[in-house]
């Protein structure tokens, strides 16, 4: 029964459509380029689903998109043979179920129309996008393997609602077609639609076709048989040499659904006891939700070309999350899952091949380029920071990929490396001293750190909420030991000099009597003595080695000091 239905869009959809609407005028075209994805994506499902099950190609398993347009009726289709949808997947995945994070994603927006766009930018666009440059959008698509009466026909202007219908479709796979408002007519055109697909499309490993342009005679009206327009060549099995930066980045944003340019990629093919290829991107930005803890993420992976699954996570580290890339491996076997990856051997040996390629990656970025390289520590320096925890093997290496602020940095920005430090490091100096704290301003003004500043000593001021708990993991860098400043005997006696150490014995001396007099009244306080870690401050508390550190000492400091 072909019964048509009207329903509503779920809140966030409305308010996702109106927003990115209003906020991508200035960069209309990037429909094309979501909505070819999106069929590039269906193809690789289908090739997946029919490793298992060869009757979903119904006979036809050459996969490709068609683009084509009616410049008079104002209308483009882009038409793929994919996995298509049924009337569920329609339902889900084009109106009422928004994407996870949706909600979240909303929340964050600010109403400053530049940020927002930006925003929505890492939000990844997708599907709505075609309400860019459309009044209507009608798309009929039958899921592969399923009866020809089964096909759907979806519409929607866009405003609220969108109708749904069953139709007839002989042919499996999604077809979408784009009803351009008035003042987008421009873009059903030929040459266009051509240049679109070169700059975003290019990449795309399944042929893109258009109808092939009129010839040189001027009844440049007829079209001929279409011709494909793009490489459609996996972009990751052609070689660094052919590839330009553009073509990166086009990729990237295909995969990971952020169109900012990446910050830095890593392609290698490596041959040999593994045979697999790698594309790894870091991104320049980090996504609205980077600290949640169910985003997705991980690498597509593919196996000889053929695409597995997205969001393999077995491949990297949580700390190197932000990470996104294609790996296409020769050695794991085209029936490989979820399950399967997680006690695969080979999987450890690939994982830490490609946590060493990031990584060395950083470390010449940091080497060689130190502005690009303070920009990716400030989207993603808190992250790497849960490194040495996780990965033990890997901790001096990103260790030294940290930077601080310190008490001898200017401002707050975390500029200065373990290595600055440990080179800048006074003469008889054997730790790495360092103090926590809420804000930069607290850590700097701290009366713990006046001896240090006086005796010319540097101390890591560290801010980041991670920081106490990373500095516990890491233990020594370089064979030198951290030392939270606040806490325990500290080995001064090897900074002071002469004269000090002198002056230290004779204010013991003479303050002997103090001393006790106030260890009896601060009976909570476990010693009391003379230091030698003030200069300005009368007194100062100081908490065992072994002590609780943070909050409790700040707690103990406003109730007592
Ligand atoms: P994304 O591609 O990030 O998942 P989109 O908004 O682009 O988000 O698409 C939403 C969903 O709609 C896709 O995940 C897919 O399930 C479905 N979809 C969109 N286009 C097609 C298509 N051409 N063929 C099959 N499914 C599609
Ligand atoms: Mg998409």
């Amino acid at each position: 029964v072909a019964s048509k239905e009207t329903l509503g869009f779920k809140t966030e959809v409305k308010q996702l459509l109106h927003l990115m609407i209003h906020s991508l005028y200035s960069n209309k075209e990037i429909f094309l380029r979501e909505l070819i994805s999106n069929a590039s994506d269906a193809c690789d499902k289908l090739r997946f689903e029919a490793l298992q099950n060869d009757a979903l190609f119904e006979g036809q398993s050459e996969l490709a998109v068609h683009i084509d347009f009616d410049a008079d009726a104002r209308t483009i289709t882009i038409e793929d043979n994919g996995i298509g949808m049924n009337r569920d997947d329609v339902i889900n995945h084009l109106g009422t179920i928004a994407k996870s994070g949706t909600a979240e994603f909303l929340s964050k927006l600010s109403g400053d129309q530049k940020k927002d766009s930006q925003l929505i930018g890492q939000f990844g666009v997708g599907f709505y996008s075609a309400f860019i440059v459309a009044d209507k959008v009608t798309v009929e698509t039958r899921r592969a393997g399923e009866a020809a009466d089964t096909g759907v026909r979806w519409e929607s202007a866009g405003e609220g609602e969108f109708s749904i219908e069953s139709i007839d479709k002989a042919d499996r796979g999604t077809r979408i077609t784009l009803h351009l408002k008035a003042e987008e007519s421009e873009f059903a055109d030929s040459w266009r639609l051509r240049s679109l697909i070169k700059k975003y499309s290019d990449h795309i490993a399944i042929p893109v076709f258009l109808p092939q342009e009129a010839g040189e005679g001027e009844d440049g009206e007829t079209k001929q048989m279409p011709e494909a327009v793009n490489q459609a060549k996996a972009l990751w099995t052609r070689s660094k040499s052919e590839l330009k930066d553009e073509d990166y980045q086009e990729f990237y944003k295909h995969i990971s659904h952020d169109w900012t340019d990446p910050l830095l990629w890593m392609h290698n093919r490596v041959e040999g006891k593994l045979d697999y290829t790698s594309l790894l991107y870091i991104p320049a930005k980090a996504p609205f939700d980077l600290w949640n803890r169910d985003k997705s993420r991980g690498l597509k992976l593919y196996v000889q070309r053929v695409f597995i699954m997205d969001d393999a996570e077995q491949f990297l580290p949580l700390y190197l999350r932000f990470v996104k890339g294609v790996l296409d491996s020769n050695d794991l076997s085209l029936n490989v899952s979820r399950e399967i990856l997680q006690q695969d051997k080979q999987v450890e040996t690939l994982r830490s091949a490609l946590v060493k390629r990031v990584l060395d990656s950083l470390e010449k970025l940091a080497r060689d380029d130190s502005d690009k390289y303070q920009s990716f520590w400030e989207e993603f320096g808190e992250v790497m920071k849960e490194g040495p925890a996780e990965d033990f093997a890997n901790k001096e290496k990103i260790a030294a990929l940290f930077r601080f602020a310190t008490s001898k940095s200017e401002g707050e920005k975390q500029i200065v490396s373990l290595d600055d430090y440990v080179a800048r490091m006074r003469e008889g100096q054997k730790k790495i001293y360092y103090i926590t704290a809420d804000s930069h301003a607290a850590a700097s003004g701290s009366p713990h750190i006046e001896y240090f500043n006086k005796k010319g000593v540097e101390v890591l001021l560290l801010t980041d909420r991670v920081d106490e708990w990373m500095v516990g993991h890491l233990s020594e860098f370089k064979g030198k030991h951290f030392q939270d400043i606040t806490k325990g005997e500290l080995d001064l006696d090897d900074l002071a000099d002469e004269a000090e150490k002198a002056q230290q014995k004779e204010l013991e001396e003479t303050h002997k009597q103090l001393v006790e007099r106030m260890q009896n009244v601060l009976v909570e306080v476990n010693t009391v003595r003379v230091s030698s870690r003030l200069t300005d401050s009368p007194a100062c508390m100081v908490v065992g080695q072994f002590d609780m550190g943070g909050h409790m000492r700040r707690l103990l400091e406003a109730a007592g000091q």
